[in-house]
């Protein structure tokens, strides 16, 4: 019988977990008639509340719920990726517990994989309403960004709520980089991918853990992981500033020279040292930022360390 594993991501989120594991048990008996099973793995990322008792107490009177429990908080992409390589099914997905995945979607997403027609089945959100302005404008934004620098292309409004097989999440196993950003991962890997459309849900209970800045610096991690176009648009600023400077050295020789006219200005040499020092420090920004993650990546620490599993 096919198994399907669904690796559940959860901190602090002591709420929503009895309602999480109630929208699953329906998709259990709605899977058991097509001759599917369910595995569940929740993965605890370092809660400080009850999260681990209310997995514990779900965990102890079912056997397909396991659980992963993390010595402190690794972020999501931490927990997706512990939980991947801890799944067992030939399908894989990973949802979010606040049930703005919508659970029952996993029959329509089976639909497309099981005759192998598709490797991957997606999903992406076509609004995004309820969700503050600000986050949306900046979201369009990026996606419109980072899909004209980078090759591998990044879906607007796509979750990490993705059904994929056993072949493909071996293959996004593979990439054991520490600073791992799924979005473009699972594109990268490839493969066959059916994208499905629904209306943002909100959040059930509890709150988003996400703020701005916190999205800030996820979408920079995004932008360095795939592409290093901001390196060569750093040096071409670098070389057309050389070029402009050439022409001015060039325009106040023969002013000069032909003129004898003594150059004047300072304030707008200030303007100009002003602004040529800010041009550096920002494309040494750049190259120091792909420095930092390249220093991150050979420490070769560990992307999460278990405390307790089942
Ligand atoms: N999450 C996690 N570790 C974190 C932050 C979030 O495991 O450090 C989980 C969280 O419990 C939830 C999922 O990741 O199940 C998505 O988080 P959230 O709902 O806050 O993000 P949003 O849906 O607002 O993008
Ligand atoms: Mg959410």
């Amino acid at each position: 019988m096919p198994k399907i594993s669904i690796v559940v991501p959860c901190f602090n989120e002591e709420e929503s977990i009895k309602f999480f594991y109630q929208e699953m048990e329906k998709v259990e008996k709605k899977l058991k008639k097509q001759k599917v099973t369910l595995e569940i793995i929740f993965i605890d990322d370092g809660s400080i509340d009850n999260t681990l008792e209310e997995i514990k107490k779900i965990s102890k009177k079912s056997k397909k719920v396991k659980y992963i429990s993390f010595s402190r908080n690794f972020g999501k992409e931490a927990a997706m990726y512990a939980g991947l390589e801890y799944s067992t099914g030939d399908y894989v997905t990973v949802m979010d517990v606040d049930l703005q995945d919508p659970p029952m979607m996993i029959i329509e997403m089976y639909e497309y994989v099981k005759d192998k027609e598709y490797d991957s089945v997606g999903v992406r959100r076509v609004t995004r309403k309820g969700e503050p302005f600000i986050r949306s404008f900046f979201a369009k934004i990026f996606y419109k960004l980072i899909n004209k620098i980078s090759k591998v292309e990044m879906v607007d409004g796509a979750r990490d709520f993705r059904l994929m097989s056993r072949q493909m999440v071996n293959a996004v196993l593979s990439m054991k980089e520490y600073n791992r950003y799924s979005k473009g991962l699972f594109n990268f890997v490839g493969f066959k991918t059916k994208w499905l459309e629904y209306e943002n849900i909100k959040r059930v209970h509890g709150k988003t853990k996400w703020n701005f800045w916190g999205l800030f610096l996820y979408a920079m991690d995004g932008i360095i992981a795939f592409t290093t176009a901001p390196l060569t648009i750093a040096t071409i600023i670098g070389v057309i500033f050389c070029l402009v400077s050439f022409i001015a050295i060039i325009f106040i020789i023969i002013k000069t020279l032909i003129w004898n006219d003594p150059t004047s200005g300072w304030p707008s040499m200030v303007c100009i040292m002003f602004f040529l020092s800010g041009i550096q420090l920002f494309c040494t920004g750049i190259g120091g930022l792909y420095l930092s993650k390249t220093y991150l990546e050979t420490k070769k620490r560990p992307i999460y360390i278990i405390k307790e599993q089942k």
